[in-house]
């Protein structure tokens, strides 16, 4: 069936969350897209299983303590999607001139500052997303890296007086991110900090996305390298594929799986 470029459809889909399948509902977006047509759906999956999740910890007596100009957080290593980079480096592209050169400037400094701090290899080509972790190799490596970081107190190059500067495009990791204890835990990244339970990993789902339909990195870009990374791409990460099945390799992803006879993206 030929469709046009701007036709979407609607899917509902089951997501298993907390031990029991819940459905949700979202829009595909249908025909030859960007990569980055797809992030409209992953954010909404995102949206509706965070606010399960943030109500679950409400009914439990836990409120979210996050609040405007409380931004311990976006001081830490914050994962994004390739496909979220190649966003944020268009975001950035279409600023003044003025803010994009200063957003730049920024982006520059927290890379340098990375190098200063042994977490990245000066000597790597642009594109470099490998960290260097001074713990055991592995799945400690992020998290020895993201200490490292944090406690040098590197500002997220799109934070404006302890604001977002891009809150409606912000990252998926920023969107999920909330805390049930007070801001002095996370002002120091205390391991009593709590933070809202993630049932779905909306992150690791996009970068398998894009590795399996565009063959990019499948693992998480550094916030902080996303610009140098996404300039450093050709190839794949420009490229049209269809929208459908981005969304249902996403999805795949994700583990969620189409209500019989209502997915309609077909
Ligand atoms: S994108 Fe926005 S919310 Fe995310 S770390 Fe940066 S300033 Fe904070």
């Amino acid at each position: 069936m030929k469709r046009k470029r701007s036709a979407t459809d609607e899917a509902t889909i089951r997501v298993p969350l907390f031990g029991e399948e819940r459905e949700l509902v979202c829009r595909v977006r249908l025909g030859r897209r960007a990569l980055v047509e797809l992030l409209p759906a992953a954010r909404e999956i995102s949206r509706q299983v965070a606010a399960v999740a943030t109500d679950r910890e409400t009914a439990r007596g836990r409120s979210v303590s996050c609040r405007p100009g409380c931004a311990h957080c976006c001081r830490q290593l914050v994962p994004v999607a390739p496909i979220e980079a190649l966003a944020l480096a268009k975001q950035v592209g279409a600023l003044a001139p003025a803010r994009g050169q200063a957003v730049r400037l920024r982006f520059a400094e927290a890379v340098a500052r990375m190098e200063e701090l042994g977490i990245l290899d000066r000597s790597a080509p642009p594109g470099r997303l490998a960290l260097q972790s001074v713990a055991s190799p592995g799945t400690a490596a992020w998290e020895d890296v993201s200490r490292r970081y944090f406690a040098a107190g590197v500002a997220c190059p799109f934070l404006d007086a302890e604001l977002c500067g891009i809150y409606d495009e912000r990252p998926v990791a920023c969107r999920e991110y909330a805390v049930t204890t007070p801001p002095a835990l996370c002002e120091r990244l205390d391991p009593r900090l709590e933070a809202v339970p993630r049932p779905i990993h909306t992150v690791e789902a996009l970068a398998g996305a894009g590795a399996a339909v565009a063959g990019l990195p499948g693992a998480a870009v550094p916030l902080a390298l996303a610009l140098e990374w996404a300039g450093a791409q050709r190839g794949g990460a420009r490229g049209t594929y269809d929208g459908e099945t981005m969304f249902w390799t996403l999805l795949e992803q994700l583990g969620t799986v189409a209500r019989p006879g209502t997915g309609s993206a077909t």
